[in-house]
This record gives C-alpha cells, structure tokens and sequence, in this order.
C-alpha cells in the first residue's frame, strides 16, 4: 500500500503537471525567459545540427542495462507532453558514449507538431522530422532526480527522430489505444504493454553507436544547462494516424495539444559531435547491452575529421532563428525517409518546418546509393 501510495504520489506530482509556460501566446516560448530566466542562457535546446560544422569523435561504446527487462509503466498527460514512467526498482540505466557516469531512466515524452510536417526539436540541416522522443535519464551519482537537476551533468537525455510513413508502427499500438484515457490533463493510465519502454528506448541496437551529441538543456521551463543530449541519427517511423492521436489530449489551458516542440536556440559556439566509433563485438552479459556494432554501421570506423559520407544536402538560406526558451530534455536526428507504396521505404526530401521562425528557408536530403541500401535493411523491421 505504502508504494501504490508513493507511485500515485509521484504521478500526480504538481511538478509533473505545473509549469506556467505552453506552446503559444503570451506564455509561449518567446516569453519563457520573463519568468525563467535560465530559458534566456547560452547553451539552450534544441538546436539545429547543420552536418558540415559537426566533429567527428570516437566515444566510448554506449551501453544499455535493464533494457531487456519487462517494467510496468503508467503513461501521463502533465498538460505539456504525453509522459511515460516507471517506477520499477530495475528501470533502465546507461552508460558509456559522451557520459562518464551510470544514468538512470526516469521518464520518457514526446514532442509533435500541428501536421506531419515538423514536430521534432532539434533540426538536421535546418529539417524537421514529424516526432521526437525524448528519454530522460539522471546522473547516479548524485543520488535522486532532484539532486542531479542541480548539477550541470545531471541529465541525459536521448533524442529520437520519427518520420512518418504509411504503415503504423507497433510499438504504439498501446499508446494510441490507451490515449484516449488520458485526454483530460492530470489523467494517468497503466500502459498494457510490459515491454513498451524496451522498444522505445532500443528500437534499434544495430545504430545506436550512430549519434550527434551536445551539451544543452532541458527544452521546457526552467531550461536548466544540466543535459548531455544524445541524438540518434537513424529514424524510427510512426504513421499519420498515431501521431494524430497524440494531437487529440487537452493541453493545460483546455484546447488541443496540437503541438508541442520548442524553435531552434542559437548553438554559440558549441561544438557538435558525430560518434566515429564503431563495436567490435557486440555482447549482452547480465543484461547488459554492449551497442556497439560489428558491421554495417554509417559512422566512420577511424575517427577525426570525416565529413558526413552517408548524407549530403543542399541548403538555400540559413538564417537563425533568435531565442526563446521552455523545458526539458531534448536532441535531435537524421535522414528522412518516407514510404511511398507499402513495402518500400524511400527516402524523399524533407520540408522545412513551416511558419515561425523557420519561414522561407529551403533544403533538401539526397543520400548516396549505399546510404539507401543501409536505410532500406535497417529500416525495414521498424514499418
Ligand atoms: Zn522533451
């Protein structure tokens, strides 16, 4: 009794469901910096990844523990996002990669936008993908969540990019069935489907060694500096109908959260790294997930100075976008691949996110011939 009453204490948290801040209007992400001012700091989130300017690194092999188990987990609109937690005592940890501690999960969210157009965060040469995910993990080391918020390498938070595409993606089958329980804001449902967190966290092993990683912060109030983002560069896929389904919950001031992504900050002077390296073996011992990779792969397996070979573009007009700030976690990632019949995924140029601040700008993916190949085998368990 005394855990069902700190699980429910925990999920119906004010600080799960507050925050004065919302997507539009006078308190939306132009206006985030008049109550918090860390939203106005210098190394916000999310960001624009422009490929030609990221630096090849050779990380450490990025390692998953606990992924494989099965955690009872709730799914939580808090009015800003649709939330997933668990408070299993086993959740998920990671290490290795960009962070130099064990990070443990704490909860994982989704960002979206009006239409299928945008909806991701962080940017890949100035494109937007359709959803980002976002999995929140906090440093070990200082004991609690709390405590590693006040720590400038407190969070890490990995990024994944949706694409939309024709067929539904089954991993949100219980989401989307279930959405409707969480329609109203503070409303919570225990997710049926033990294994959800695996698949959102690990969809896809084989490419995790594939990342852009940047320190930057939370992307909603209070936009604190505190996160190591780690965006994985291969995208998932997600079809019109699920992400529709996320569009219909009611946001905090009662309408539809029809979307939910912070613009672009400016990068000042930070550098973004692509990880070079690549797994020589890939071994799974006491549920510990080694992700590295022994083949096939589109990061360079010899480090420094390579310039993305697996994707090329072509960019009219790169203006920046200015500042504003919001809340939490954030990153980013890649190619854009769309299906235009039902078997085949075929990579098509992204549009650029429209209206706001990105108004007017144009670009365009093209991938080299092997780049299609590795899209098409890596991408197919995932339509
Ligand atoms: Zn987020």
């Amino acid at each position: 009794m005394a855990f069902l009453i700190f699980t429910l204490g925990l999920i119906l948290s004010p600080k799960l469901i507050a925050g004065n801040f919302s997507y539009d209007g006078n308190h939306g992400p132009s206006h985030w910096g008049n109550e918090y001012k860390t939203c106005l700091g210098k190394y916000q989130s999310p960001i624009d990844i422009e490929e030609e300017n990221v630096k090849m690194f050779r990380f450490p092999p990025l390692q998953f523990s606990g992924i494989q188990n099965s955690h009872k987990a709730y799914m939580i609109n808090n009015g800003h996002t649709v939330m997933i937690q668990s408070f299993d005592p086993d959740v998920p940890t990671i290490s290795g990669g960009p962070i130099n501690s064990t990070y443990v999960f704490q909860q994982l969210h989704f960002h979206w936008g009006q239409n299928d157009e945008l909806g991701s965060e962080d940017l890949i040469n100035n494109h937007s993908f359709s959803m980002e995910v976002h999995a929140v993990f906090w440093n070990k080391e200082y004991g609690s969540p709390d405590e590693a918020m006040k720590h400038p390498d407190g969070l890490t938070v990995l990024g994944y990019l949706y694409q939309v595409m024709d067929k539904p993606n089954p991993t949100f089958e219980s989401i989307v069935s279930q959405m409707p329980e969480i329609a109203t804001v503070g409303s919570n449902v225990t997710i049926n489907d033990d294994g959800l967190l695996s698949k959102l966290i690990a969809p896809d092993l084989t490419s995790a060694e594939n990342y852009f990683t940047y320190k930057g912060s939370l992307t909603t109030p209070p936009c604190l500096e505190i996160v190591q983002w780690i965006d994985f560069i291969q995208p998932q896929y997600i079809s019109h109908e699920q992400i529709a389904a996320f569009r219909s919950i009611q946001s905090t001031d009662g309408t539809n959260l029809t979307h939910n992504f912070r613009p672009v900050q400016p990068l000042d002077g930070r550098t973004v790294y692509r990880n070079s390296g690549t797994a020589e073996t890939t071994s799974a011992t006491s549920g510990a997930v080694n992700t590295t990779v022994t083949s096939g792969t589109t990061a360079p397996s010899t480090g420094e100075t390579i310039s993305t070979s697996t994707v090329s573009k072509q960019t009219t007009a790169a203006t920046h976008p200015p500042t504003t700030k919001v809340t939490k976690e954030t990153e980013t990632t890649i190619l854009s691949v769309k299906s235009t019949s039902t078997e085949t995924p075929t990579v098509t140029p992204l549009n650029d996110k429209k209206g706001g601040q990105h108004s007017g700008q144009q670009s365009m993916w093209t991938l080299s011939p092997f780049a299609v190949i590795f899209g098409i085998i890596f991408l197919l368990p995932y339509q």
